[in-house]
């Protein structure tokens, strides 16, 4: 029962770290990577408002593993100048 959990997890991590690897990038939560808040007009139809704050307008944000990723090789790289 253990082994399985923790297969489960390990394989999961995997995973996860090749998405990093793959795509860096992910479409921003606040948003979903429209980039912009959405409104309605008085007619009831879409518009598009002030852009995100969260993703600066662009919709995308660097996934949690990518920034670990990031961070450790900045790390190595000061340390072994
Ligand atoms: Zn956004």
């Amino acid at each position: 029962m253990l082994a399985t959990s923790t297969l489960l997890l390990l394989a999961t991590l995997a995973g996860y770290a090749l998405l990093c690897a793959v795509s860096p990038f992910g479409d921003c939560r606040k948003c979903r990577g429209i980039g912009y808040k959405l409104t309605t007009d008085r007619k009831g139809r879409p518009k598009r408002d002030k852009p995100c704050r969260r993703c600066k307008g662009h919709g995308k944000r660097l996934r949690v593993g990518r920034r670990l990723h990031n961070h450790s090789r900045a790390v190595h790289h000061a340390g072994t100048r």
